[in-house]
């Protein structure tokens, strides 16, 4: 397995098919105006599924697909059954906004997806439509019962806490995991691009969440869930499902840091936070072998930036979110 400079090992793959979305959440696009990748530019299942294999081989065991949104990709469940049979890759989950879910899992679970991850950030209809600006929150809770019905399992909802916005939700979404085993994840809003309006004094941290959930429910146990990210886990005494909480940004997990970014125009990114990109697309269609590609990505791990450099991360406008897949 590969290690980059700072000794740590790169097994995550975060794979974003397309940067195209059926929302336009107001802390990750414009409403209108935002500028496409020409289809030429965006990779190809093939051209994802060579690079899949040739990160295998580096030490990537975990495969996670995104967006823009990426069940809007046609046919995304070639590519699900294409890394499912890659040996070695043992984990395999998407990221979506669960809009297409409850249409396209059938398919996806018999191609062999068996987890996912879903964003919500309210569940009351006026606001889901406000944050997200689509009347669509029954589409997304219907792809979360569907997903429960089919039995994909972990099934994690991770919210965006904006103080201001919907930090008056966080009981109403712990208590989603009452009778049903869910992971309900509170995740710190970052700064991100020139739409996202993000200030500090937005951001409302885990220590604030787990005093609002304690008062509720008394005090909060955390709980070994064994589930890979960088969530810290617990349970309310009694209920099915579990409640995490991630901070990039105030609790900086960077020496942990596992992973490495694909963007839909065939980018390597190595850290979330930084500008940096390597054109591994422009090596793909130069004509390479598998070998010489898997040298290039043992290569380019080794360029992963040590930590956050969030005033830089600021100042310079980085691709929007939907642009890298989160
Ligand atoms: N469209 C899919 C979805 O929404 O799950 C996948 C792509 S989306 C960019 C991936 C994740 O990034 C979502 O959970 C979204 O809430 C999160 N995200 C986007 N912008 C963010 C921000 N500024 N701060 C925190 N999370 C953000
Ligand atoms: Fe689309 Fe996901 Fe970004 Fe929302 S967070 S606009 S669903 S890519």
């Amino acid at each position: 397995m590969n290690k980059d400079k700072y000794g740590r090992k790169i097994s995550y793959l975060r794979i974003s098919v397309t940067d195209r979305c059926n929302l336009r959440c107001i802390y990750c696009m414009p409403q209108e105006g935002i500028k496409l990748f020409p289809h030429q530019e965006i990779l190809t299942y093939e051209e994802i599924i060579k690079i899949t294999k040739a990160s295998k081989q580096i030490g990537i065991d975990t495969v996670r697909i995104t967006g823009g949104e990426p069940l809007i990709r046609k046919n995304l469940s070639f590519l699900i059954s294409q890394i499912r049979n890659i040996e070695g890759i043992r984990d395999l989950a998407i990221t979506t906004n669960g809009i297409l879910l409850d249409k396209l899992l059938p398919e996806l679970f018999s191609a062999g997806l068996k987890r996912v991850n879903i964003s919500l950030d309210s569940l009351k209809r006026d606001r889901f439509f406000n944050i997200t600006r689509q009347d669509s929150l029954q589409e997304v809770l219907k792809g979360i019962d569907r997903s429960l019905e089919i039995g994909l399992t972990p099934i994690k909802i991770n919210m965006v806490v904006i103080k201001g916005i919907n930090d008056d939700e966080i009981i109403d979404f712990v208590k989603l995991t009452e009778e049903r085993p869910l992971i309900v994840r509170f995740i710190e809003y970052m700064p991100w691009g020139s739409i996202n309006n993000w200030g500090e004094e937005k951001i409302i941290k885990a220590k604030e969440i787990k005093s609002i959930i304690e008062k509720e429910f008394g005090k909060i146990l955390p709980v070994d869930i064994n589930s890979r990210g960088p969530a810290d886990n617990y349970q309310i005494d009694g209920f099915k499902g579990f409640i995490g909480f991630i901070n990039p940004l105030s609790e900086h997990f960077c020496g942990k840091c596992n992973r490495i970014r694909l963007t839909a125009d065939g980018k390597l990114k190595l850290c979330l936070f930084s500008q940096q990109e390597i054109d591994i697309k422009a090596k793909l269609r130069a004509g390479t072998s598998l070998e010489e590609l898997t040298e290039f990505i043992s290569n380019s791990i080794h360029l992963k930036p040590e930590k956050i450099d969030l005033d830089s991360h600021i100042k310079n406008h980085p691709r929007e979110m939907s642009q890298i897949g989160g």
